[in-house]
């Protein structure tokens, strides 16, 4: 059996799958977020229940963070700089009490969900592409030619430092850059300015902002696709703002036929797979552990 567990900042979801289709859940679970030791035992129940029935051949665990995803560092598995409060140096190798040698992974959030979409949701069969979210915060998953991208540390393009939209004076939220893309466009900049969902003008200057970063990643990496999920992005019309926003940026820079150019294109796209994204993508790192 494969088991995946996606740790977010409100929830958790936890999913068993047999090894010769791990895309079929055959059982799951859905805790609240609470305070780490009430939570990883509830994982570890879960986690035990099936090990001691099933047995499990492998772990795959995506979770928010800034998470260590280093394998041979000391905090590996650790909840790492996170301002959420009871979780800092939180070692989540405690919800694996009992399970033995069974290989465990970890990944950021934002990567298992870019597994999981490109596993066979909206990035299915692509190599490099980038999943972004931005919600609560804003982060990016990156993968280049298969290999999704970490070296000291993973990639923290949420934290891009981006031009200003003439018409916001907004100081910004980020407690270490104040400006920077999250500090401008992530739910509780939008909350504090506004004091509800960007619309109009505001709903402008958001997208301005996250098509930076999409001319950013663009550049970067030159993906095949970008996929964009989160709370923000929901908002009616965001994506489609961004879309045009975009383009005018790059400025054909890329070419007149890149699909940046054209809003039209399925190169900025919704998720497919909503918030089981992140569960199958623990499914996938737990199926590579097999391998290994
Ligand atoms: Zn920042």
């Amino acid at each position: 059996m494969l088991a995946a567990v996606e740790t977010g900042g409100t929830k958790i979801f936890c999913a068993v799958s047999r090894r010769d289709d791990p895309h079929t859940l055959v059982d799951s679970i859905r805790i609240p977020t609470q305070q780490p030791e009430v939570t990883l035992a509830a994982i570890n129940e879960f986690l035990l229940k099936h090990h001691s029935s099933e047995g499990l051949d492998a772990v795959g665990v995506a979770s928010f963070g800034p998470l260590d995803t280093s394998p041979g560092s000391s905090t590996y598995g650790y909840i790492t700089t996170t301002p959420k409060a009871g979780w800092l140096n939180i070692d989540l190798h405690r919800a694996l009490d009992g399970l033995g040698k069974v290989p465990v992974g970890f990944v950021t959030d934002v990567t298992g969900s870019l597994l999981g979409e490109r596993a066979l949701g909206a990035a299915t069969g692509l190599d490099t592409v980038a999943y972004a979210t931005v919600g609560t915060g804003v982060g990016v998953g990156v993968m280049v030619q298969g290999q999704v991208v970490s070296g000291h540390g993973t990639p923290e393009l949420g934290h891009i430092l981006v031009r200003r939209h003439p018409q916001d004076t907004f100081a910004g939220l980020c407690s270490y850059h104040g400006d920077c893309l999250e500090g401008l466009a992530s739910g509780p900049a939008i909350q504090a300015r506004w004091g509800r969902p960007a619309e109009g003008t505001e709903r402008e200057i958001i997208a301005y902002y996250v098509a930076q970063l999409v001319v950013a990643v663009t550049l970067a990496i030159a993906p095949a696709r970008i996929v964009i999920g989160g709370g923000v992005a929901k908002t009616t019309g965001l994506l489609d703002a961004v879309r045009e926003q975009a383009g005018t940026l790059m400025a054909g820079y890329v070419g007149a036929s890149h699909p940046i150019q054209d809003p039209a294109s399925d190169y900025i796209v919704w998720p497919d797979l909503g918030d089981l994204a992140g569960v199958h993508g623990a499914l996938v790192l737990a199926e590579s552990l097999l391998a290994e």
